[in-house]
């Protein structure tokens, strides 16, 4: 029976904890469970180089054996965590193992929404996993259609990657444009433009009333009876974070675990990445969680580097790499810097004249230090035309 710190979740999030741990001079034994059979790897090229095959899996390793050796970090991998018994401190396992921890480490992520009409056919995916990233792939090299059901980053991102390796792709959004809720009207009109630009038929203001076929799909019908035909389907609506192992204990909620600043969700239990109530669900954020998360459980408490440097994320639509920081959204107005949407080569910022709150940037990412600077002490729309355009 383990004691010390016990990871569950064996991600972003869970590694890097581990090795934050590490960094902070903890010295006591620490245990990271997960329920995949891989080692730790890299979910962001899932939907991009390694769907298309230009990056193999090798290289979306986040940790090599010698730094898993180095770290002394034992992994108990294939592991799917089912329960915890608060009082006793125990995490049990799938198989019926139990592993005692003096501290616990929520970071199991999050998990695809499956919609009342997902069925379980041939030719149906969601992207989430190594292993759905494989299957997907193998699928998209076999067929010549894909429907993709989602307007978010990997919805977009999938399109994009399944358009450039020649399949004909559609896509269904319930948003009037790709990336609207996250990004902007402007934004996700100039994203939309840029996928039927590259031939993806949208279907926007959409919903799906069912997938057709028998054994294998063969297409979507909408909520307007309108028929796609497609070999394929993703399906990528959403995701919800991975808390039904925590049933019954005080850190369970539907939402995601409630934490304070530094990662705490209850004594001795902390909490980072995606399975947070009040996590974005980006890479960045996962690591910005780890570090706080180690800082605590080692005694130095109060540092919340997330609350220091703007929010960061990033997605890649075909060959343009769109950057994002701060605070942005459906509403806010973007102001531009340099640039122009239409040409995919901008700098813009949200927030009012006088104080920014966020950025976006699309294909200029060396003005991404001076941009975080600038979020960062939410700057005027006139300092940051002074020093970046
Ligand atoms: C296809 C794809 C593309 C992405 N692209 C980008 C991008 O371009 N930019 C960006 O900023 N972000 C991107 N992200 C988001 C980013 O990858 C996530 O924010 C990050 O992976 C979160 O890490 P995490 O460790 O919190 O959770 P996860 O990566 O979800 O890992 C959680 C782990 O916990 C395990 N687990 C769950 N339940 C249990 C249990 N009961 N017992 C044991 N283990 C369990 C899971 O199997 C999983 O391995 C992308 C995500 C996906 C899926």
């Amino acid at each position: 029976m383990a004691s010390g710190t016990v990871i569950v979740g064996a991600s972003l999030a869970g590694i890097r904890t581990a090795q934050d741990l590490r960094r902070e001079g903890y010295d006591g034994p620490i245990t990271l469970v997960g329920e995949e059979p891989e080692r730790p790897y890299d979910r962001p090229p899932l939907s991009k180089g390694f769907l298309s095959g230009a990056v193999a899996p090798q290289e979306l390793s986040l940790c090599s054996d010698d730094e898993i050796g180095s770290a002394a970090v034992e992994l108990v991998l294939g592991a799917r965590a089912v329960g915890v018994d608060v009082d006793r401190r125990i995490v049990g396992l799938a198989d019926g193992e139990t592993i005692g921890y003096d501290n616990l480490v929520i970071a199991t992520g999050a998990a695809c929404i499956r919609p009342p009409w997902y069925r379980e056919i041939a030719g149906v995916h969601e992207l989430r996993t190594l292993a759905d990233a494989r299957a997907l792939r193998s699928t998209l090299t076999a067929v010549n259609s894909l429907v993709v059901v989602g307007g978010g980053f990997v919805g977009t991102e999938v399109a994009a990657t399944a358009r450039s390796m020649g399949i004909d792709v559609t896509m269904v959004l319930r948003e009037a444009a790709p990336l609207a809720p996250a990004l902007g009207d402007a934004v996700a009109q100039a994203v939309s433009d840029l996928h039927r630009g590259r031939g993806v038929a949208v279907h926007h203001s959409s919903d799906v009333a069912a997938l057709l076929g028998d054994q294998a799909v063969e297409g979507v019908r909408l909520a307007d009876g309108t028929v796609v035909a497609a070999e394929a389907v993703l399906v990528a609506v959403g995701v919800r974070p991975s808390v039904q192992w925590l049933a019954g204990t005080p850190f369970y909620d539907p939402r995601g675990v409630g934490v304070t600043g530094s990662g705490r969700a209850g004594e001795r239990v902390w909490a980072a990445g995606d399975v947070v109530r009040s996590s974005k669900g980006h890479w960045a954020a996962a690591i910005a969680d780890a570090k706080s998360v180690a800082a605590d459980i080692a005694g130095r408490s109060g540092r919340s580097p997330s609350i220091e440097m703007p929010d960061y994320f990033w997605s890649d639509q075909y060959s343009h790499k769109v950057q994002v920081l701060g605070r942005v959204g459906e509403n806010a107005t973007l102001t531009p810097i340099v640039g122009s949407l239409e040409s995919m080569s901008f700098v813009g910022v949200y927030g009012t004249d006088s104080a920014i709150t966020g950025a976006l940037l699309i294909d200029q990412p060396r003005h991404l230090g001076r941009m975080r600077q600038l979020v960062s002490v939410g700057a005027s729309v006139a300092t940051c035309r002074a020093k970046v355009a």
